[in-house]
């Protein structure tokens, strides 16, 4: 695909430069150690995230298995550490990879302590290729592994809704919150908003889990 390096470029230079080295940009878009279908590494990372997920108190279910979802899950309760999450356009919450919910959960906290009580959720799991800049990629989206979440709206704990397209560019201390909050996790790669990326993503957030696949070392 060496003619889509250039897009990629400009694409992931604009979003990099606003959270420093540590979100590096993936040529394929896939994280890194991926593998499809999911390596010996991968099928552990699962069974890992799913014991940490009952660490942390996370109601969940496994999920039919759909698209290059590692480990399939759903939340029974919609809930993550006190912040519930409600499908916009579809009766149930749709499914998602072990690792976004673990991400989540782990973000859970500083969610809500920047005020957040409820996420409204627009999909997660989606067979679709990346879409940014007004353009389709050639290159498989993270929301056909389960590992994307895209958010309209976020309500805080007085019941107010923010929401992203019509609040984010009047300056929505929330939203900025949450972005700020999920640009210093690890967990997750830069949140794409109407601001780094106008055309697309001018009435949602995006967000991104990042889970390594990589073999330990160790
Ligand atoms: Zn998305």
């Amino acid at each position: 695909m060496p003619r889509l390096t250039p897009i990629a470029i400009v694409l992931f230079a604009g979003v990099t430069a606003f959270a420093g080295p540590k979100k590096t940009p993936r040529a394929n878009n896939m994280p890194r150690g991926f593998a499809w279908p999911p390596s010996r590494a991968m099928k552990a990372a699962a069974q890992a995230c799913e014991a940490q997920l009952d660490t942390l108190g996370v109601a969940w279910q496994a999920a039919q298995p759909a698209g290059h979802m590692v480990d399939p899950i759903e939340l029974t309760t919609g809930q993550l550490g006190g912040i519930t999450y409600v499908p916009v356009y579809a009766k149930t919450l749709p499914a998602m990879d072990c690792q976004l919910a673990l991400a989540l959960a782990t973000l859970a906290p500083r969610l809500y302590d920047a005020g957040v009580r409820e996420v409204h959720v627009g999909s997660t799991y989606r067979w679709s290729n990346v879409r940014v800049g007004g353009k389709t990629l050639p290159m498989l989206s993270r929301h056909a592994l389960g590992l994307a979440m895209d958010v309209v709206s976020f309500v805080d704990d007085t019941g107010r809704e923010a929401v992203v397209a019509k609040d984010y560019k009047a300056g929505d201390e929330l939203l900025l919150a949450v972005e700020r909050t999920v640009n210093d996790s690890t967990a997750f790669r830069t949140v794409l908003t109407p601001k780094n990326d106008p055309k697309s993503h001018h009435d949602h957030f995006h967000l991104e889990a990042n889970p390594d696949y990589t073999e330990p070392t160790s």
